[in-house]
This record gives C-alpha cells, sequence and structure tokens, in this order.
C-alpha cells in the first residue's frame, strides 16, 4: 500500500517562511512518486519545495512557549514514558499504539483538523497518518499525536490565539 501521499493530498512539511511545521498542501511529487517535490503552505499560503519536518524528537523536548497553558491531566495509566535515550523501536512504537487502541476501543475518532483543539486521550483519524491518539499537549497550538508508524507532532487551534492571562 502507498502511504497516502499524492498530488492534492496533505502532509506536514517544514516551512521556511513560517519557520515551523505547518500541513501543506501537496503541489507535486518527486520522481519517485514517494516523496512530496513541491507543497504549498497552508497558513501563508506560499509555495515551495518540500522540507521534511523538523518535528521536535522526543529527546531534545524544549519546553514551549506556553507555560500559560494549563497542564491537562493524563489519562489514568498512560503515564508518560518517555525515554530520553534514543528512540523506541518501531515494534515498541506498534506496541504502544496498540495498547492505546485496546485502551480506547469503542471511543469515536474526531477527524484531524489543524484549527480543531485536542486534548490528551482524543482519539483522531488523520487523513494521510490514519488513527491515532493524543498523547501530550506541546503548548498551545501544538499537539503531540501517536500513530500506528510512531508519534508525530501536530498542529492544533491553528489560527487561533491563546486566551489572555
Ligand atoms: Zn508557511
Amino acid at each position: 500500500m502507498s502511504r497516502g501521499l499524492t498530488t492534492g493530498g496533505e502532509c506536514d512539511a517544514y516551512c521556511t517562511k513560517c519557520k515551523r511545521d505547518t500541513l501543506h498542501n501537496i503541489v507535486a511529487m518527486d520522481a519517485t512518486g514517494k516523496t512530496p517535490a513541491q507543497v504549498q503552505c497552508r497558513s501563508c499560503q506560499g509555495t515551495h519545495k518540500y522540507r521534511a519536518p523538523k518535528e521536535a524528537p522526543a529527546a531534545a523536548k524544549k519546553a514551549p512557549k506556553a507555560a500559560a497553558a494549563p497542564k491537562a491531566p493524563k489519562a489514568a495509566g498512560a503515564k508518560k514514558a518517555s525515554k530520553s535515550s534514543g528512540a523506541p523501536s518501531a515494534a515498541q512504537i506498534l506496541k504502544r499504539w496498540e495498547e492505546y487502541v485496546g485502551k480506547y476501543a469503542g471511543a469515536s475518532a474526531q477527524r484531524y483538523k489543524v484549527t480543531a483543539a485536542f486534548s490528551p486521550a482524543d482519539v483522531i483519524e488523520h487523513s494521510q497518518f490514519g488513527l491515532g491518539f493524543v498523547t501530550e499537549e506541546l503548548g498551545w497550538n501544538r499537539i503531540k499525536v501517536l500513530f500506528q508508524d510512531g508519534e508525530r507532532t501536530l498542529l492544533a487551534r491553528h489560527g487561533q490565539n491563546p486566551p489572555a492571562a
């Protein structure tokens, strides 16, 4: 099966204009048909060459700017198990993902949108990455989501400002 990356689809990519990872529309795929070649930023509408997202690796987690955001309570049992040494193996990720699938069986998945707000333990359906589980809020407009093939940082509440403190 393909990874669902096609012209007209969407992907996370690094935008040099926005200086961060944003959701992009795929304008053109490269010759291999596996990697986007040309993408359009949903945030600034700029079209540019595809650059892989620079999503912060779990090991080097910097405190996001939103220290003001209240810490959301973690779902019972979903203790943060962030290993600071090296990335977890694909098998570990899959196992963890399957645990979530078991735990949230019956929960209805929300379709992922950059503009929507999510909290830890929300179940989302991503057009590209499939079923995912929100594991963490990274400040005001980022969420960490565990997908079958790994954890990704996604945008949330895109275009909305944090509430005045
Ligand atoms: Zn941009």
